[in-house]
Parts: structure tokens; sequence; C-alpha cells
């Protein structure tokens, strides 16, 4: 038997090959085509195979990929600065460029700190952040990720974060509904600084609509107008992960314009290359850079790629193709219509217990009773079976996890490209229906 030497995802079970992508579809080694309808990790927001994005590869690959950025800059790199700059809202005007997502967090946290530093507050180094959160997978990122699964082995390196509870209003962690509960999830940060003291708080980290461990959680309105206040007001940055909801995902080219909130700095990865070569970014406001232009002058962070030019003319092309297809829009109007084509479907299952998102970033819950919204026993590994069981039938859907303790609870993420049309939104459906039906029958619980 031939042995393996990739280590993958779960090493020694069989993975398919994928042999090429084209638009919405991937197709494996067998033949087989499947639809992106998650763009798979909520990455790939043009689809696959874009020739306008191929072809400014190529253009920037004939050039150069590859300088030292302690040596020079690039052109596109200085491009994409300013490109993102023109996009992000208040004086969010500066990047700095890593690989990763996590990077991009681990990187916000450092400047966050060295902020403080930098205004003589030594002190304030703590980063606060919430329950059902994902920020990466570096130990530094992960001590920031409420996602109790991939903390678990590693709890002894990670800090004590996270502190507060998500705005997850299908199960309130208060027992309350909105707009009675007075937005108490929010209060919980002013507990939480109040407790720690302020002295020791650099920032608060948040996605603002949840990822991949709370499958679309959409705060109510006027959530983060709140965090703001209470952030300005004990002296704490307020730092917006929109690695997953950013890049116009969201019908907005950044989620946190949803609401009337100017973050800090905000993190992004994902969609800004739409997966076509890795590269994430630390967007950091003007009001953040003022005490380190004027005191050490430089961000005590980096990596060997750090800005390439290859991933940053990536990441241009990406935005003027966007641009130029009005995709921003286009996630808004999309998400619509796929929303209410889910809520529809949900109307005769006996499984989906809530839907929830914005634009082409929709999240599914599931229960095994409408009465107590009881999850499905965590054994049972549901959301794997869901996840499985749609892949058979040739449709791809991110695992995600609900549920109050964390990550008892099943779910996924529907995000497909931005790209799709409003026939292969219907497939999807379709595609997605069967797979439920099957799962519904397989528990003996169909209608
Ligand atoms: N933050 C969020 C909100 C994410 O969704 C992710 C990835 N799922 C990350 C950070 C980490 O990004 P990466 O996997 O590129 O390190």
């Amino acid at each position: 038997m031939k042995r393996d030497y990739l280590i993958k995802p779960v090493i020694n079970e069989s993975y398919k090959q994928i042999s090429y992508g084209s638009g919405v579809y991937l197709y494996d080694k067998d033949g087989k085509k499947y639809l992106d309808g998650s763009s798979g990790a909520v990455t790939c927001s043009l689809g696959h195979g874009v020739k306008e994005i191929i072809k400014a590869m190529n253009k920037q690959a004939e050039k150069v990929s590859f300088v030292y950025r302690s040596q020079f800059t690039t052109e596109p790199a200085e491009k994409l600065a300013e490109t993102i700059a023109k996009l992000a809202p208040a004086d969010l005007n500066w990047t700095f460029f890593v690989n990763s997502g996590s990077e991009a967090t681990e990187t916000a946290m450092k400047i966050a700190i060295q902020y403080w530093q930098e205004r003589g507050q030594y002190r304030k180094t703590k980063i606060l952040s919430r329950w059902m959160s994902y920020h990466g997978i570096t130990i530094g990122a992960l001590s920031l990720s409420g996602h109790t699964d991939r903390r678990y082995r590693f709890v002894p390196l990670l800090d004590e974060n996270p502190v507060i509870s998500p705005p997850y209003c299908y199960r309130c962690p208060y027992n309350e509904s909105f707009p009675s509960c007075g937005l108490q999830c929010a209060n919980e940060l002013e507990r939480a600084i109040k407790r720690i003291g302020k002295d020791h708080i650099a920032a608060f980290i948040a996605e603002p609509i949840v990822g991949a461990a709370g499958a679309a959680i959409t705060p109510p309105d006027g959530y983060y107008e709140k965090i703001r206040e209470v952030c300005d007001r004990h002296e704490v940055l307020f730092i917006a992960d929109e690695v997953m909801t950013g890049i116009a995902r969201t019908g907005k080219m950044f989620a946190i314009e949803h609401w009337n909130t100017r973050p800090d700095m905000i993190v992004l990865g994902k969609g800004l290359t739409a997966g076509y070569t890795p590269l994430a970014a630390t967007v950091v406001s003007d009001r953040v850079m003022e005490p380190i232009l004027s005191g050490s002058k430089q961000i005590m962070s980096g990596h060997t790629y750090s800005a390439n030019p290859q991933s940053a003319a990536t990441a241009q092309a990406v935005l003027d193709y966007m641009k130029d297809y009005s995709l921003t829009e286009a996630a808004r109007e999309k998400g619509k219509y796929l929303l209410n084509k889910l809520q529809h479907l949900q109307t005769s299952s006996n499984m989906i217990g809530d839907i929830r998102g914005k634009g082409l970033l929709i999240g599914i819950e599931f229960i095994s009773n409408f009465k107590n919204k009881q999850p499905f026993n965590k054994q049972m590994n549901v959301t794997n079976m869901i996840v499985k069981q749609a892949q058979l039938n040739g449709l791809l859907i991110y695992p995600s996890a609900a549920g109050i303790e964390g990550d008892s609870g099943d779910a996924v993420l529907i995000a497909p490209p931005l790209t799709i049309t409003e026939l292969e939104m219907d497939e999807l459906v379709s595609l997605f229906k069967k797979t439920i039906k099957e799962i519904e029958n397989q528990f003996g619980i169909s209608s």
C-alpha cells in the first residue's frame, strides 16, 4: 500500500485530490464536480480560475516575485496599501502586510502593546476577547480565541483570555431578549475592564460577525456602538478581526461598517487575495500610528514574505475586479436571495434551529429539540456528518461551531463566491436540502 508523506488535516484519512477549479466549481481527480458553497474556508470570493487575476499574477511574476522588505519596497505593495486606505473607514490609513490571518492578529496585538509603550504606559499589555471567537492558530492569536476545541491541547501555553460572552441572541448568555436585555453582553466588557483594571488593558478584539466559532453570530444593533463607547471611556483600543468578514463578504467592504463604529485596527486575510496567493494585513489608524511615528518609527514585527510583490499584485487585481463587477453590492443582494431560500427550507426541516448572517456569510445552527433548542449530543458529531454528506452530494460547506457551552453545538457556514449566479444559488440550496433530508432520514426525524 502506498504510504502518506503529506500531513493531512486528519492523518491517514482519505481526501480527494482536486485537479482544477472553474467559477464556483471544483473538480477532483476522478472527475467529480463540487459546488464550492463555502469558498473553501470563506476565502475564494471570486471563484476559481478568474482570467483577470491570473493575468495580473503572471505579469507581476515576470517583473519580480520577491524582494526583502527591509531592503526594498515595491510598487504593488505601496499601491495596495493606498487602495486599502481608500476603502477602509475613518482614519485607518496604514497597512502592515503578513501572510496569514493568524499573523495579522499577532501583529495587531503587538502594535496595540507598542502603541501604549510609545505613550509611556508600559503596563497596558492585556488584550481582551470573547468566547465563541477565532482569531488564529498561532499561540498568541489562539490565546485570544474562544474556540474551546482548538485551545484544548495548548491551554498551558495560552494567556488567560478570552473573557466576555459573545452577542449570541439565539442563546442569550443572560437568558434575555433584545432590546429589553439592555445589551448586557456589551456591558460585560466594561465589567471585565473594571475587574482587571484599565491600566493593564491594551485592546479588545472581536469579529464583527463571528465566523468559525459561532456560524455567523450577528450582534444586535447598538452592540458595537456600546463596545466603542466603553473602549473609549477606559482607554482601550478596539481591533476588528475581519479576516473572514472583510473585503465585501457581508455586503459591505468591512463588516464593521454595518454599524456606526470606528475600529482602531482591522485585521484582514482570506478574501484579500481571494485565495490566489497567501496574504493578510493589519490595517492601522493614524491615531494609533502617531506615537509610533514620532517614537521608535518601526513596527517590531515582520516576516520574510511580508509585503511580497507577488501577493500584493494579486490582491490589487482582486480589489480592482471587485470594484469593476460591483461585488460588494452583489454580496448584499445575493445574500438576501440566498437567505430567503434557506429560511424557506427551514420551515420544512426538523433540525434547522437558526439561520443568521449578513450578505454571503450565512450561518445555520442545528438543534435536536425545537422546544428547548437542545443541541445534538457532541459525540454524534452532527456538523461533520452534514459536511461529509454534503460533499458526497457535490456541495462544499464549512463546519462551524455553536452552542453556549463554547463549541458543543452544531452549525455550518454557507459562503459561496460573491460571483455566484442565481441559478448556482438555486443548485446550492437544492443540494443542501437533499443533504439535510438524508441526515434527517438517518436520524428518523424527517417529516
Ligand atoms: N481570524 C478569523 C476571524 C478567521 O476566520 C481566521 C481563519 N479562519 C483567522 C483569524 C486565522 O487566519 P489564518 O487561517 O489565515 O491564519
